[in-house]
């Protein structure tokens, strides 16, 4: 059975100020109700004046997801009673939208690319949010926090493109990245994208699956509804067309409310904002370097394997800090190889295990660290320690060390054959029974004794030296006797 998904995504744009209104956007860490006007609390007599920058912003989207402008957008009232929309509607767009026809191409399920088609991109205001106190249904009262009312949205919408819950999360992720890299959205801000999915099985009932607000839940959302649909197929019933709403902690999602039609909102041209001229100006927006472009030139000018590639490119704040590490200088394709390796296969997994963002990191200690390593000064084991020790001083706010310092202080440097002499002849001695393997022809054994090495020399010697010397030790102690 052929699964149908199509997304809305709503996602705030990090604009100073307000879509209609001068307040500040950045409210998170305040208290409620402290960044608001007459305008976004909508007052009597109060009137939106259209933010310039939201519009431009929103321009910027519609190019990078390959839109067309129509000659003319416009703002519609949407009407609706809910306590966190005080003026009773909310300013939207609807049948003229501000950018049309575009597509994101992503990777498919199958490994290919896949263009999904984006339908519409069109502009409007957040309303505020509700906190209800006391827990679910059991909710003594809710109180209303206004500082949201009026944040610039702009609405995204697929055609029903997509085929599975892993695809719709990867064009969510894919989409992040693209706004990320034209500077006007921000991922990790608690509540920046809500994300209503569509879904039917081929045939079916389409069910509307709203406000979904972390990239997990959309997938685990999915996911759930596309079992629960099956389960109804099977018993022989028909899937109701409705709404229903995600739980994100329990994973499920339960029936809201038999779906509004259009018509139910009373949808009318707003009459306090002028339609919008927009086409020229859009013609002339120049957009930045986008993810695709920059895979492409991690790939192709420097060198890297196609996963590296996309694992560096899929994230700007990854991208920015590779290309600080390598200092704007591709030529040393041998380096910019380490580094990568480095940041996609260690450094992203022990900023995760401490829950850190790579922006705390500064690339020039990193890039120290790196030349330290392709210098051959230290093994890949001390380098581990070292990029440890670094992370844990930058996560426990102490005063940062460079990599040569911690080198130099925990005597990591690596060392030269005679220095492990003794500790060589230590551990033939200690292990009579492994020598005596490995004489036998068990190679095996050789592991066992360079770990045993490795141990008593903390890591600062290459595993390949010490095996030599062990071979070598063995073979003096057979001549003697
Ligand atoms: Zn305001």
């Amino acid at each position: 059975m052929t699964v149908i998904i199509g997304l809305e995504i709503h996602c705030q744009l990090t604009t100073r100020a307000k879509l209609f209104c001068g307040c500040s956007t950045d409210y998170r860490d305040d208290p409620p109700n402290t960044h608001t006007c007459p305008t976004c609390l909508g007052l009597p007599g109060s009137l939106p004046v259209l933010n310039r920058k939201a519009v431009e912003y929103a321009l910027k989207v519609g190019k990078a997801l390959n839109c067309s402008i129509p000659e003319e957008a416009e703002f519609a009232r949407k009407n609706y009673f809910y306590p966190d929309l005080p003026k009773g509607f909310q300013i939207t767009m609807y049948d003229r939208p501000l950018a049309v026809d575009g597509y994101l191409d992503i990777e498919a399920d199958d490994g290919m690319e896949k263009r999904v088609q984006i339908t519409r991109v069109h502009m409007e205001e957040d309303p505020g949010r509700l906190v209800h106190v006391g827990s679910g249904d059991r909710a003594r009262y809710s109180l209303v926090d206004y500082n949201r009312s009026g944040i610039p949205l702009i609405e995204i919408v697929t055609d029903p493109d997509l085929r599975s819950p892993k695809e719709a999360r990867r064009f969510i992720n894919t989409l992040r990245t693209t706004l990320e890299y034209l500077g006007v959205f921000d991922g990790e801000r608690e509540g920046g994208l809500r994300v209503d999915a569509n879904i039917s099985m081929e045939g079916g009932n389409r069910v509307e699956v709203k406000n979904i607000s972390s990239y997990k839940g959309v997938e685990k959302a999915l996911t759930f509804e596309i079992t629960r649909q099956r389960n109804v197929l099977r018993r022989g019933l028909t899937v109701e067309r409705e709404t229903r709403h995600f739980l994100e902690a329990r994973g499920v999602t339960t029936s809201a409310r038999s779906k509004e039609e259009e018509h139910d909102y009373r949808y009318f041209p707003e009459p306090d904002l002028r339609p919008l001229r927009v086409k020229d100006w859009f013609d002339q927006i120049v957009l930045p370097e986008l993810p695709a472009a920059r895979k492409l030139k991690f790939i192709e000018n420097y060198c890297l394997s196609p996963t590296h590639g996309a694992t560096l490119s899929g994230e700007l704040i990854c991208a920015n800090f590779f290309e600080n590490v390598l200092k704007y200088r591709p030529e040393n394709i041998k380096f910019n190889q380490l580094v990568a390796t480095w940041i996609a296969d260690t450094l992203l997994g022990e900023l995760n295990y401490r829950d850190m963002s790579l922006n705390k990191v500064p690339p020039e200690y990193f890039r120290e660290l790196m030349e330290v390593l392709i210098k051959n000064e230290i093994t890949d084991k001390a380098a581990v320690e070292v990029l440890r020790i670094m992370l844990d001083e930058i996560f426990h706010n102490k005063n940062l060390e460079d990599p040569r310092a911690i080198v130099a202080r925990l005597n990591l440097g690596k060392a030269g054959g005679s220095e492990f002499g003794p500790v060589i002849r230590e551990v033939v001695e200690a292990n009579p029974a492994a020598v005596k393997d490995l004489r036998g022809g068990k190679n095996e054994a050789l592991n066992y004794l360079v770990g045993q090495a490795m141990k008593r020399t903390r890591g600062r010697a290459d595993p390949k030296e010490l095996a030599r010397m062990i071979r070598e030790a063995i073979r003096l102690k057979e001549a003697a006797t």
